[in-house]
């Protein structure tokens, strides 16, 4: 296969770097076995950054292939299991050395701010990587004790060849949860990029390669998700499919998974919901409310995107919530200091933003902010909304049932605790949710009470490579992170002895 160019780039912010186009295979930039591509797209501009790669089926047999040899070559396979931390280790500080490049790229294909992408996404990407290094020699198997004669010991062995299909919300640290655990187990992996954003992790590939990882354990592929993500996941080399992206998207995974058995791991979608007691305290309930939703263009599984709150204190909470939403949300492009919501990340979900837009106010609910495309540029290019504030909302609204998927957000009131936590429970999804209240019984309570994964106490959205991630209900199926994300990416083998020779 023959080799795809790098191409010089100079982004708008005035870093200049190669970008590779091809795909990551055996560590070399391939091109696509049948000519086939994406273009990758400033959502600021509408203008083309650059066209990478796509793969096809051949090139998915290929990157599989090369995956499943590298599994069972020595290089990986009889590296001790500190060898491997110490790779993620170099991988994690070639990162860091990077952050202002991978900040840059993630800002410019996916319109998050500069900012944001290098004060969070780097931090966590880096973090996620050093603490996955750091478990490589850590993950045991058991001794147990059976009868007199025998006993029996576990050993904790990789699953195998894992297909790993990533959105575009996080790209870069979207790639590091799946990466990091698996390679800490002994995997070996073909990764998916999102088509929206495939940019930053073809730069990884250069820094997986320069780290000193032998070829075939990490590949990583472009392309569609109904073309190469589907040939990827019904791959019959492929031993398991860790995916995370929308709830529809899932539940076909898990189709295809289902007729080879694959091992899989799904996080989905959510409409996660932030409860605010009377006594809770009114400035943290606003500060975090606005962040859980408005953050990140509002593109964040975990948004907590349907807001509950008392009705003695729902018009105060109501007033400053809009008044934050005024003050604190500028929407502008990418690079601006002073940026707190970018473009959204492309035309399909600038569209689905002002879609439901329409959708509530056809249901009846009241649009109380915003609601609008912004033309930001001059000449009317570039995908900007402005934050969306709906009240009014019933359970039986679409608005407070689906997931929209951007900074838009419902606020409803109740009455007593059981409502709320009913309301909050009203929903196909499970994944975070959000406690506001000084009552310590209560917080604690509630927090046991709501169908969700995760819970933040007078917080939103902390995440923490040490701390489990995932959802229950539709939002998803096993755990990222901490030391439930390594449970993912090993299987346990039973090894029974017998000492002697007389039972
Ligand atoms: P998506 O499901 O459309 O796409 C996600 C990925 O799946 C992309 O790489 C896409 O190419 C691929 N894909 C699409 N169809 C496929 C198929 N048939 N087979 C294999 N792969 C396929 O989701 P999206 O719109 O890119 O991302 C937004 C969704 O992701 C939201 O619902 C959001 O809540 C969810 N999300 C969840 C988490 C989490 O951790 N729970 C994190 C980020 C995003």
């Amino acid at each position: 296969m023959a080799s795809a160019p790098f191409i010089d780039l100079v982004a708008p912010n005035g870093v200049k770097y190669a970008q590779p186009t091809g795909l990551f295979i055996n560590n070399e930039f391939l091109l696509s076995a049948d000519g086939s591509s994406v273009d990758s797209i400033d959502p600021a501009t509408e203008e083309k950054i650059a066209t990478v790669q796509a793969a096809s089926v051949a090139d998915v047999d290929n990157a599989v292939k090369a995956a499943r040899k590298a599994l069972k070559g020595p290089s990986w396979k009889l590296l001790s299991a500190s060898d491997r931390g110490a790779l993620l280790y170099k991988l994690a500080d070639l990162i860091e050395e990077n952050r202002e490049l991978f900040a840059t790229i993630d800002a410019w294909d996916n319109g998050k701010t500069y900012l944001e992408a290098l004060e969070n996404d780097l931090v966590e990407a880096v973090g996620v990587i050093r603490y996955y290094a750091g478990w490589a020699d850590k993950v045991f198997g058991q001794t147990i004790s059976t009868t007199h004669q025998k006993f029996a010991y576990t050993i904790r062995q990789p699953v195998g060849v894992v297909a790993q299909i990533i959105p575009w919300n996080y790209p870069l640290s979207m790639a590091t949860w799946k990466l990091g655990p698996a390679l800490a187990c002994g995997n070996t992996v073909v990764l998916k990029t999102a088509e929206q954003t495939p940019l930053s992790i073809l730069v990884l590939g250069t820094l997986v390669k320069k780290a000193g990882f032998p070829p075939g354990v990490v590949n990583f592929l472009n392309g569609l998700g109904n073309v190469t993500g589907s040939v990827l996941v019904s791959h019959p080399l492929v031993d398991k499919v860790a995916f995370t992206g929308s709830t529809a998207t899932a539940s076909a995974i898990m189709g295809a998974a289902a007729k080879t058995l694959k091992n899989i791991s799904l996080e989905t979608g959510g409409k996660s919901p932030l409860i605010v007691f009377e006594d809770a305290e009114m400035e943290q309930a606003v500060k975090w409310s606005h962040l859980g939703i408005m953050s990140n263009q509002g593109q964040i599984c975990t948004a907590t995107s349907r807001i509950l709150v008392h009705e003695r204190v729902y018009d105060e909470f109501l007033a400053k919530f809009l008044e934050t939403t005024k003050s604190t949300s500028k929407v502008g492009n990418q690079w601006g200091k002073d940026t707190y919501q970018g473009p959204q990340v492309s035309k399909a979900q600038y569209q689905r933003v002002l879609d439901y837009v329409n959708i509530g106010k056809g249901e009846g609910a009241t649009l109380a902010f915003g609601g609008e495309p912004l033309n930001i540029n001059s000449n009317g290019k570039g995908l900007y909304v402005s934050p969306t504030v709906f009240t009014n909302v019933s359970p039986s609204m679409r608005i407070w049932q689906e997931e929209v998927f951007g900074p838009f957000v419902v606020i409803s009131k109740f009455a007593d605790e059981d409502q709320a936590v009913a309301l909050a429970n009203d929903t196909t999804y499970g994944l975070g949710a959000a406690v506001f209240t000084t009552n310590l019984e209560r917080a604690h309570r509630v927090a046991a009470e709501i169908e969700a994964g995760m819970v933040w106490v007078n917080s939103s959205q902390d995440c923490d490579p040490r701390v489990p991630f995932g959802g229950v209900k539709q939002s998803g199926i096993g755990r990222e992170l901490g030391e439930a994300g390594l449970e993912a990416y090993t299987q346990i083998k039973a090894i029974h002895v017998n000492m002697g020779n007389r039972l």
